[in-house]
């Protein structure tokens, strides 16, 4: 709690929804009966922490929360001063007539993401690609009580978007493709809330969390704008109502059913093919977020807008703020126009535009999530978990998501895993930089590169490896004398539309990076690590490259890319996405009529020569249902199950057992192949040994 003691206007002693013992409804009914219009409105208004100053104004407008957003001044960078920042602001609400907690809301979109020295996860795409919903969850647990720790008890994640287009430069931020990928992956809402009914909320180190963004956010168009620019962050997505349900929606029914406290609809616009409406903007789309997701799929938490999202929707202010109230949006992210947003809602409503019941029932939803999360008892930050910020015990986390994360592509006699016994050359921009590894969303909106938070590189984790190695960035000197070469190359930090494709920025590698890995591949064995937020075009280079890795966004922990490298874990990640052969396909995605990958979707080898937990395990880490006589044979022969296995999900993504496909597995010690798949991938990899 902070020095100062709280400013208590009333004795609020004695009011039934001060009492702790009284079911959160009760307190619920209590307090709203008790609130005038404008105190309705501010508990629906969400404002930025930097443009209220002092905080003088969360008590003139009664407002009911604040935000470090993306696009925020910058915030403060050690949990000490987070808290003491928050606890401020919350001093103020204190001041108020019923003394109700502001609820504090950033985007720890991969770990704390805000704060220096924080554990930061890979971003959301590598978590895809790690197939491991036990870890997802344990990331999100990592995530939670990091950002608890610093007084915040709302997380505006998890990104719930499936991606079909890698032009999208939030594509990072998706797990996959596709749809049944993500709800695996959705085990990280637990993670960060705890127990699907809420009653975790009120721990020190859960947090509130939000599936966004609601709904298609990542089927959106490429190059659909009517202004001539690229408008695929925040533009239209065309689709039947069929694909809407099946690639869309069912991400979100998962969120319901985990209890997910809060939603957040999308900027962008939704054109349901045949339905005569035309593209609508999410935030104006009743039928979606009244009738879809809190009348059909049951969503009782409460929806927050996306920043400043009202002010795209047609009309004049007082239009935007009632069609988007009206469409089932209780709060407003309005950072820098609070102040006229609760004064249009209460306009709206005396004009009788909006109902006193739709506000009501708006206010109820959010002081249900700040009685679950325990704000009235303890309204201050608990920093009791600040020790473990960044601790080894977080860190060993990240690690494990990094080195699962990773996808070996290609690897060519075998090249990976290195051996310590070898001289490795390492280049490339990627190789030595915090700053890339982890992305957009860290430490700035956009992120940015270079020595940014606490961390270990990729070059830094291969020397904690042991490993003989001899650096330089842009592969000056590559001649002979090794006998491995690492190339590390791929994106520049970036975030939303900033990203895009046609918009500066391009899925191809740098001239630089092409450059470098022309010239060690020219030299030596080389090993490609790609550190992108999606695929980057590789085209008719694959052939120089000896080994090739999807290390995606790997975060602050390089030694989990390292651990894979150097054997002291096995490759097992699988694209989470479809790696395209060119521009020119996208978008492509797995299940489309022609389909012709560099690299299928689930496509990724693996250096796992036995399965220490037996067969049986890692089948279930693969998510591959075995039989009982596949269990019991896989414990007997571990490798050529996790070939079976592979070779499974490849046939079930329709992916022709090709020459490309069928040669890492070519030298498995024998095969065990049966079912509707196996028989056809054991035909076709017998035929391929044979030639
Ligand atoms: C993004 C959201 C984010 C919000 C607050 C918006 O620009 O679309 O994902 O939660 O900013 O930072």
């Amino acid at each position: 709690a902070p020095a100062e003691t709280p400013q208590v206007v009333i004795d609020a002693h004695g009011l039934p929804y001060l009492n702790s013992k009284l079911p959160v409804k009760k307190r619920v009914a209590d307090l709203v009966g008790r609130l005038s219009l404008e105190e309705k409105a501010g508990q629906m208004t969400q404002a930025e922490r930097g443009a209220v100053g002092n905080g003088g104004d969360i008590a003139t407008y009664a407002l009911g929360s604040l935000l470090s957003g993306g696009g925020s001044t910058p915030t403060p960078n050690t949990p000490e001063a987070w808290a003491k920042m928050i606890d401020a602001f919350q001093l103020r609400a204190q001041a108020t007539r019923f003394q109700i907690p502001l609820i504090y809301g950033v985007d720890a979109v991969h770990g704390h993401n805000n704060l220096a020295g924080a554990t930061i996860m890979p971003h959301n795409i590598g978590i895809g690609a790690t197939r491991d919903p036990g870890l997802a969850e344990r990331t999100g647990s990592v995530t939670a009580a990091e950002v608890r720790a610093t007084g915040v008890p709302w997380d505006f994640a998890p990104c719930l978007c499936v991606t079909r287009d890698e032009r999208w430069g939030r594509s990072y931020e998706s797990f996959g493709e596709d749809p049944a990928l993500v709800e695996s992956m959705e085990t990280v809402i637990q993670g960060l809330q705890g127990r699907a009914d809420g009653r975790d909320l009120s721990r020190a180190d859960k947090v509130l969390a939000t599936a966004k963004h609601f709904v298609g956010d990542g089927g959106t168009e490429y190059g659909s704008s009517t202004t001539g620019t690229y408008t695929i962050d925040q533009g239209v997505t065309k689709v039947t109502r069929q694909e809407l349900e099946a690639v869309h929606l069912a991400p979100y029914q998962t969120a319901v059913d985990r209890g997910i406290g809060t939603v957040m609809p999308s900027y962008s616009s939704l054109d349901i093919l045949g339905d005569g409406q035309g593209p609508v903007k999410m935030h104006a789309r009743a039928d979606m977020i009244n009738g879809v997701l809190k009348g059909r799929m049951g969503f009782d938490g409460f929806v927050i807008s996306d920043w400043n999202a009202i002010d795209q929707l047609p009309g004049d202010y007082g239009s935007h703020v009632r069609t988007a109230v009206n469409a089932g949006v209780d709060m407003m992210m309005v950072p820098y126009s609070y102040k006229d947003f609760s004064a249009a809602l209460v306009a709206e409503v005396k004009a009788g535009r909006v109902s006193q019941k739709r506000i009501d029932d708006a206010v109820s939803r959010i002081l249900t999530e700040k009685f679950r999360l325990g704000l009235f008892e303890h309204p201050y930050a608990d920093t009791s978990g600040a020790a473990d910020i960044g601790s080894a015990a977080h860190r060993a986390v990240a690690r494990q998501a990094a080195a699962e994360s990773q996808v070996l592509l290609k690897n060519s006699g075998g090249l990976l895993p290195l051996k310590k016994s070898q001289k490795v050359y390492v280049a490339g921009s990627d190789a030595d930089d915090i700053g890339n590894q982890t992305g957009g969303w860290t430490i700035t909106w956009q992120g940015s590169s270079g020595n940014i938070t606490q961390g270990t590189t990729i070059l830094q984790g291969l020397k904690n490896a042991g490993g003989d190695v001899t650096y330089s960035k842009d592969a000056s000197a590559a001649t002979s004398g090794y006998d491995v070469g690492v190339v590390v190359v791929g994106e520049t930090p970036y975030a939303e539309g900033v990203g895009d494709v046609g918009n500066g920025h391009s899925l191809s590698l740098s001239a630089a990076d092409q450059a470098a890995v022309d010239k060690v591949c020219a030299a030596m064995k080389c090993a490609v690590l790609v550190v992108s937020g999606r695929p980057q075009l590789i085209g008719d280079r694959l052939g120089e490259i000896d080994a090739l890795v999807a290390s995606w966004l790997p975060g602050t922990e390089g030694d989990g890319v390292a651990d894979v490298l150097y054997g002291k874990r096995a490759f097992t990640g699988q694209l989470p996405v479809t790696w395209p052969k060119s521009e020119a396909q996208l978008p492509i995605n797995v299940g489309d009529a022609s389909y012709d990958p560099q690299f299928p979707y689930g496509w990724g080898l693996t250096t796992l020569t036995r399965t220490p937990e037996g067969g049986a395990a890692t089948l279930r880490a693969l998510g591959i249902a075995a039989s009982a006589a596949d269990r019991a044979g896989a414990d007997q022969a571990g490798r050529a199950l996790v070939t079976k296995a592979r070779l499974i999900v490849q046939a079930k993504v329709g992916q022709k057992i090709t020459a490309a496909v069928a040669e890492p597995f070519a030298d498995a010690d024998h095969l065990l192949l049966t079912g509707r798949y196996g028989a056809a991938v054991q035909k076709l990899t017998e035929a391929y040994r044979a030639s």
